[in-house]
């Protein structure tokens, strides 16, 4: 596989990042994951966007223009010849050289760049969409800028090991009696003609595919409530499901043991799905 580190294109065992990098030490850093289908870019308009409001919020400089990151992606993916997958893409703050809890001066230290593609033929076509996800619910304990996406995944890397030792696919997080989110994921019910999904706020990550997904949701004369909702009422829902960048819209068939509706994935759920790939591929660059 070849990687992007830094303004080069490198064999991966040839990729090399300080041990210093602020990323590795601190958790200071920024990423996104955009996904390929048909060899182009799912809505990267959108992660590039949300990727400089992140760099932003953080007081990170751009390590280059979104037009330079747009051709880094299709590089990548045109040298690993990905038809279906994602592209990973990090930037940290940078190394300076030694250990230190203060910013280094950005005049001085550059930001580090990172990508990389990860293959997944048939990214689509995943038969866990068939068959519907099982959650638990966890207490949501992360830090309160979740609106910021950084690599700092200790806890949701813990939740989703919660619900592998459950038996269940993910974690959907709870804080003061609410869902927040899924563990990597925007967390959604159904009931009726109506799609509850928590507001956006920094108690979570501003999906790029839930922008995409309630707009198509209004178009498709869905009603759309953003609001808080109690893991009793989600096990009360007629469907849930969960949307992000890389498994789209995944449906929910089971809520901390209960079934939801005959425990299949649900018409409405299945039905965003659907139209979210047949537009986004059309959108595709
Ligand atoms: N919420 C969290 C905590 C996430 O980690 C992610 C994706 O990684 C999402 C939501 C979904 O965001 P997107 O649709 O932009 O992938």
């Amino acid at each position: 596989r070849i990687v992007y580190v830094n303004g080069e294109y490198l064999p991966e065992e040839e990729a090399t990042v300080s041990i210093f990098d602020r990323a590795f030490l601190m958790g200071d850093g920024v990423y996104e994951v955009t996904s390929v289908l048909g060899g182009k870019l799912i809505d990267f308009d959108g992660h590039a966007k949300r990727l400089a409001r992140s760099l932003s919020e953080l007081d990170m400089a751009e390590p280059c223009t979104m037009d330079e990151l747009l051709q880094i992606h299709r590089e990548l993916v045109a040298r690993n010849e990905i038809t279906d997958g994602l592209v990973y893409l990090q930037v940290s703050r940078g190394s300076a050289g030694d250990r230190d809890f203060v910013f280094p001066d950005p005049e001085v230290v550059k930001p580090t760049l990172v990508l990389f593609t990860q293959n997944k033929p048939g990214l689509d076509k995943d038969p866990k969409a068939l068959k519907g996800t099982k959650i638990i619910t966890v207490p949501d304990i992360r830090w309160h800028r979740r609106d910021i996406k950084t690599v700092q995944l200790l806890y949701p890397s813990m939740a989703k090991m919660m619900a592998k030792k459950a038996g269940c696919d993910d974690a959907w997080l709870v804080e003061d009696g609410f869902i927040t989110e899924g563990s990597s994921n925007n967390a959604y019910i159904v009931k009726g003609n109506k799609i509850i999904t928590r507001e956006l706020s920094n108690d979570i990550l501003h999906g790029i595919t839930r922008a995409a997904v309630l707009r198509f949701a209004a178009e498709a004369q869905y009603e759309v409530e953003e609001r808080n909702f109690t893991p009793e009422e989600a096990t009360q829902a007629d469907e849930a499901f969960t949307t992000s960048a890389s498994a789209f819209v995944m449906p929910v068939v089971e809520i901390d043991g209960v079934t939801l509706g005959d425990g299949t994935p649900g018409s409405v759920s299945l039905r965003l799905r659907e139209i979210y790939l047949d537009e986004m591929k059309k959108a595709a660059v």
